[in-house]
């Protein structure tokens, strides 16, 4: 039976088709309004951790996931100018130590799994929001195509430069984080597999910057994602092609396995990283932001798309369990907001900690069990938000200011 909130999802990302799913499986049906004229993400990796896996299995989607996402190995860190072996968190030895996979996909193929299997007369493409307005008991939605929508409810999903927390908190755009990123997709028969050995999952930290190269559709598909302190970002947007000649200047004096496959990369787009300061305002009455928009974060503990899945699950568990959907928000807000604060401060953390610039301090700390470089925390991959969506959020302090 479909119970009758009238639910209006801005952005059809992964939040936002995340969400669709999550609330149809408590009985809802959400109309998802996508600006683009078509769904797409940009060619490039993203990875679930157990905690985001449990929540995508929930919506029925196991087999469809496990039939394109490759299961992490776990992630070997070298000394990117010595090649030196850091660490290694062999997942291979206990995959389900966490009750379900980390997986690596193409993003194209998760957003695919999540398009899919949604009824497509509820998703509206060429629908970019221009305006919301807060009715007392529903929320009118315009739309730059002209078209209208008024909903009882709206879940805000549109990313890190959301309008509606733009209409809902006024000026807090989101500002440069001093780290860029370089991307690159190359062919997995291009890559000497010794480059990659033995796992199929590297990652080199250097000072002030780390590098990681993995294999993603099998290995038809090596997803190259690097990270670096500088203040060098002069773009407007936070997206743009890149020039390899650049990027191999960007990582001086590489071990040969990195150096080898640099020299591979031909084309390369580079990202500038952008957030903003840690905040509770992620939503008021019939209004409800998730994801990106509410909390947008570095990828250095491999959680933005993953907390996101996990705010949808634990949205509509609360919107199921609660007669009044503005009770149902306040008590999400209540048990989220912890949780991705200090998932916001480790991905903070893991930045400095990865591009430390003393590297036998680095090591040291590595070797005494005090740090990691692959952030396989317990409190991160061990939660079920599935068993503990009505459960106050237990997570370490973290001094680390994002
Ligand atoms: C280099 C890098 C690596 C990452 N790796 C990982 C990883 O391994 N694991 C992980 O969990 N996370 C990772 N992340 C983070 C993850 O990519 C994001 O947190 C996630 O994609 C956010 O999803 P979203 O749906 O909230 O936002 P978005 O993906 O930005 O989607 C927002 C959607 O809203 C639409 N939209 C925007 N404005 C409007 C409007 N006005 N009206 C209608 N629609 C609109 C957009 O077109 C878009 O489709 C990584 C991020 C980066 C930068």
């Amino acid at each position: 039976m479909t119970r009758d909130l009238k639910i209006a999802i801005a952005g059809g990302g992964l939040a936002g088709l995340g969400a669709a799913h999550a609330l149809r499986a408590f009985g809802f049906r959400a109309q998802v309004f996508e600006a683009a004229p078509e769904l797409g993400e940009i060619g490039a990796a993203v990875n679930t951790s157990p905690n985001a896996t449990k929540v995508l299995q929930a919506f029925g989607l196991g087999e469809e996931i496990a039939a394109v996402g490759n299961v992490s190995p776990g992630i070997l860190t070298r000394n990117m100018q010595t090649g030196e072996l850091l660490e290694f968190n062999d997942l291979r030895k206990q995959p389900l130590r966490w009750g379900a996979h980390q997986y690596s996909f193409h993003r194209a193929d998760l957003l695919n799994v999540l398009a899919g299997s949604l009824d497509p007369a509820t998703i509206h493409l060429a629908h970019r929001l221009a305006t919301i307005e807060e009715r007392g008991s529903s929320v009118a939605l315009t739309f730059t195509n002209g078209a209208a929508f008024e909903a009882d409810v709206v879940i805000g999903a549109d990313g890190v430069r959301s309008v509606i927390r733009h209409a809902l908190y006024g000026d807090d755009n989101p500002t440069y984080t001093g780290q860029m990123v370089w991307r690159s997709l190359l062919k997995g028969s291009d890559v000497p597999p010794e480059v990659l050995e033995p796992n199929g999952h590297v990652q080199w930290v250097g000072p002030g910057c780390h590098f990681i190269a993995y294999y993603i559709r099998g290995r038809e598909v090596v997803n190259i994602v690097t990270q670096e302190d500088t203040d060098k970002w002069v773009a407007e947007g936070w997206s743009t092609r890149g020039d390899p000649d650049e990027m191999l200047r960007s990582f001086p004096n590489p071990e040969p396995r990195l150096e080898k496959l640099i020299s591979i990369v031909t084309e390369c787009s580079k990202w500038g990283l952008f957030t903003r300061p840690l905040t509770e305002n992620w939503g008021r009455g019939r209004i409800q932001l998730i994801g990106d928009a509410a909390h947008a974060m570095l990828p250095n503990a491999g959680q933005g798309a993953c907390q996101a899945f996990e705010d949808t699950y634990i949205l509509a568990r609360w919107l199921a369990a609660t007669a009044d959907p503005v009770e149902a928000f306040a008590n999400f807000r209540r048990i989220r907001i912890p949780r991705v604060h200090a998932m916001q401060r480790i991905s903070a953390a893991n930045a400095r900690f990865k591009h430390m610039r003393d590297a036998a301090t680095q090591k040291g700390l590595i070797s005494s069990g005090k740090r990691s470089t692959s952030g396989h925390a317990e409190w991160i991959r061990g939660y079920n938000p599935i068993t503990e969506w009505d459960k106050d959020s237990t997570v370490p302090l973290i001094e680390t200011p994002a």
